[in-house]
């Protein structure tokens, strides 16, 4: 690891792989990031994977697949040769060793070897047990039983108070007699550091000057700062972040609905929208709502995140979705959209077949209707086949006998044309309805609902345009036939 450069911030992320990336993990990877960029800093990516029953491979690429879908990037990885990897804890157990070592040597810190249920008991005890006795394990002073596995466990009583002053949160202020003494290292084979000691020992050795993470670690605060002062190390700043809560006020979890990033990336939505959407919940900026990346990194403040929690809104999410859809080059879309045809029924093939310059073309006409990428290659699927089903309430309503006799009259007059462009051809049909005292629409809702199954599309000219003489007359055609039969 090079070392750190003086008074130059360095931030992590350190999340357990223990399951899918979720939303809030997310929002203080960004918070993270976006501090660093803006201040020119370090962002390291540190996977705390020391709980090998819990910890997956899988939640670890889920993690670096989702920071890499966001275009989060990290600066410093472990040197192993090749694009800069994550560090992981697992590996670095002899650090947390030395380090305990360290502690056990200077007399704070001392081999417990009580059973867990000698020291259940004791709390028990201790629960009702006035004063309340200054720590729960006997070790400290009568030393460990012999023929026992030792754990350590870090000395915490009589050192009076503990706080800081948070970035987020303001002050807060803990009395030291609250903390029992605790363990550090646990007394299995691995001898297994546990999180506060090991994010202790690897925040201080990675330079960490600004600790940002989510709220619920404000009670691991105290114990890490306690950890910091015995090891001789600088404390790092704190910033605590508010969680992000449901619609009704609580954590956000499954019960509010999609949780893991995944889930939105398969959705349709935008990296950058997703960012935009995450950095606001809980960070304003006067009162912009869209911004692009480059505008977040140069307006973030760490200071001022709030200290409320930030409520998850899916409605606000789609409305920005939206918002950046729209603002998205067509070319790129086309892009985006690639593994979105098949489950919108498309035949990628079909996709394949057609020039990208024509799909660019397409896409902004549909793009104004759309809220996500799934939405948007849904509304275009009628480009590439002829609707597998029409919507019945559409049809019962535009395609009667009597549209359809509209419909074979818009037929001839689209044949007609000298052209197949959206203003000649909505002149044609324009002509047609004046000649038979009608209205545009009487024939255009036919033909919408012929071509795309229902009534909601784009303007239809420019669909016809697009779809071309000899494809909107071939599948006008098979209407009029297998509707009439
Ligand atoms: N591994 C911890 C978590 O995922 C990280 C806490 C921290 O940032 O210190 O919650």
């Amino acid at each position: 690891m090079p070392s750190p450069e003086p008074g130059k911030v360095r931030v992590r992320f350190a999340p357990s792989p223990t399951g899918f990336l979720h939303v809030g993990g997310v929002r203080t990877a960004l918070y993270n990031w976006l501090f660093a960029r803006g201040q020119k800093g370090t962002l390291i990516l540190r996977i705390e994977d020391t709980d090998v029953e819990r910890s997956t491979e899988e939640a670890v690429t889920a993690i670096l697949d989702g920071l890499r879908w966001l275009r989060l990037d990290w600066d410093e990885g472990p040197d192993v040769g090749g694009p800069v990897g994550p560090y992981r804890q697992l590996g670095r157990d002899p650090l947390y060793r030395e380090a305990a070592q360290r502690l056990l040597g200077e007399g704070k810190a001392y081999p417990c070897t009580c059973l867990p249920e000698e020291l259940a008991a004791r709390r028990e005890a201790a629960r009702s047990a006035k004063p309340a006795p200054p720590h729960l394990c006997p070790c400290r002073t009568a030393g460990p039983t012999p023929g026992r596995r030792q754990a350590i466990r870090f000395c915490v009583s009589g050192r009076g108070g503990v706080g800081w002053d948070d970035l987020v949160q303001g002050r807060i202020q803990v009395a030291a007699d609250e903390i029992d003494d605790f363990i550090i290292l646990r007394s299995d084979d691995r001898e297994t550091p546990v999180y506060n000691f090991a994010a202790v020992v690897d925040d201080a050795l990675m330079g960490i000057t600004h600790v940002v993470r989510g709220a619920d670690h404000i009670p691991n605060t105290p114990k890490q700062i306690l950890l910091y002062q015995a090891l001789g190390y600088p404390v790092p700043a704190f910033a605590h972040i508010p969680l992000v809560l449901g619609p009704d006020r609580e954590k956000l979890s499954k019960r509010h609905g999609d949780v893991a990033l995944q889930a939105y990336r398969d959705q349709g939505y935008l990296p950058d929208a997703m960012v935009n959407y995450l950095v606001r919940l809980g960070w304003a900026h006067g009162d912009q709502e869209v911004f692009t990346r480059e505008e977040l990194i140069r307006a973030f403040q760490l200071e001022r995140v709030g200290a409320s929690p930030g409520i998850f809104d899916r409605a606000k999410l789609d409305w920005l979705n939206a918002v950046h859809l729209r603002q998205t080059p067509p070319e790129t879309l086309v892009d985006l959209l690639a593994p979105f045809w098949e489950a919108a029924g498309v035949d990628p093939k079909g996709v394949e077949a057609r020039d990208r310059a024509w799909l660019a073309q397409a896409v902004p006409l549909f793009v104004e209707r759309s809220k996500t990428l799934r939405e948007l290659a849904r509304s275009m699927a009628f480009l590439f086949a002829p609707p597998a089903a029409r919507d019945p309430k559409a049809e019962a309503k535009f395609l009667t006998p009597d549209h359809l006799a509209l419909l074979a009259e818009a037929h001839q007059a689209l044949a007609e044309t000298p052209d197949f462009s959206a203003g000649t051809l909505e002149a044609a049909v324009r002509r047609l309805a004046e000649t038979r005292g009608r209205k545009l629409v009487d024939y255009a809702q036919p033909i919408r609902v012929a071509l795309t199954g229902t009534t909601i599309s784009p303007p239809i000219f420019p669909v016809l345009a697009l779809l071309g003489r000899e494809t909107v007359l071939d599948r006008l055609a098979q209407v009029l036939e297998s509707q009439s039969n």
